[in-house]
């Protein structure tokens, strides 16, 4: 997988692996990494602009890995991953599934669109669907709340 990405980087989701070298052994990887894999891990390195040599590899969790590479600062701004700008933090969405350390990789106006673009891809009937599971939720939570007084 690591070798792919490497020698691959014309592929445009690769391109951030261009002038990475991998500087370890298939053999030494391998041993490497048994001592180390669990299950849902990833290879990440622990400096971004460096090789894959040993001491800058370490075994994380999957998710990890990804929000590691995604969680931008710069100069107190944070990184939108949609519109791919820096923005300051009172601009980025404050909690959202996608939450790492406390920062969020998208701007409010960009989760706006991304919420209206989802929902303008849903049927009349799928709409209809989604009003009626918010219904159920509400009075679901209501009788709890009731049930709990
Ligand atoms: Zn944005």
């Amino acid at each position: 997988m690591i070798l792919y990405r490497v020698n691959n980087t014309h592929e445009p989701k690769n391109s951030g692996y261009a002038g990475v070298e991998v500087r370890v052994s298939k053999e030494d990887f391998i041993e490497w990494f048994m001592q180390r894999d669990f299950e849902g891990c990833s290879v990440d390195r622990i400096n971004n602009h460096g090789h894959y040599e040993l001491p800058n590899m370490q075994v994380i969790e999957t998710w990890r890995n990804i929000a590691k590479d995604k969680v931008k600062i710069k100069g107190g701004n944070h990184w939108c991953s949609r519109c791919k700008k820096y923005k300051p933090k009172n601009e980025m969405v404050k909690s959202s599934k996608r939450k790492l350390m406390g920062v969020t990789t998208t701007c409010k106006s960009c989760d706006v669109k991304r919420r209206r673009d989802r929902y303008s891809r849903y049927s009349e009937e799928q709409k209809e669907k989604n009003r009626q599971r918010c219904r159920e939720y509400y009075y679901r939570k209501k009788a709890e709340r009731e049930a709990a007084s």
